[in-house]
């Protein structure tokens, strides 16, 4: 693989990981404007390379027990949990 297609994969890849949270959030939306008059799904979509390196609702502590309560528990979530 070379210097090219490699950079062609990551940009691929941030591009595809923008467009599912851009999707996300538009479906979360709660249309209640903050102080600029926008929602929080518009004014990201105005600057979506903000979506880039963190996920919306995500508050950036690695040990928060609120947003990765499944990773340091050891709970599955509800998809990844099969029925018998
Ligand atoms: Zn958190």
């Amino acid at each position: 693989m070379d210097e090219k297609e490699k950079r062609r994969k990551r940009l691929n890849n941030n591009k595809r990981i923008i467009k599912n949270r851009l999707k996300f959030l538009r479906e979360m939306e709660s249309f209640i404007p903050d102080r600029t008059g926008k929602t929080y799904f518009q004014s990201m979509s105005d600057q979506p390379n903000r979506l880039n390196k963190k996920h919306p609702y995500d508050c950036g502590n690695s040990k928060c027990y609120l947003c990765h309560s499944e990773k340091l528990f050891g709970n599955k979530k509800l998809d990844e949990k099969k029925l018998p």
